[in-house]
């Protein structure tokens, strides 16, 4: 491990993202939403927005 680490001075973006009423099938936590799909946090199950 020679390689310096490269220091980020950004700052970071907090991206706050509302919780949807929907549950992950496979483990029942609620997923999170984002602009074109559901997430679960848990499993990484993902869900895609249908278009209406
Ligand atoms: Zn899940």
């Amino acid at each position: 491990m020679a390689e310096a680490k490269k220091e980020d001075k950004k700052p970071k973006k907090v991206e706050k993202f509302k919780e949807a009423e929907k549950f992950c099938p496979k483990c029942g936590v609620r997923m999170g939403v984002h602009a074109d799909r559901y997430t679960c946090g848990r499993c990484r199950y993902t869900e895609w927005k249908k278009p209406a």
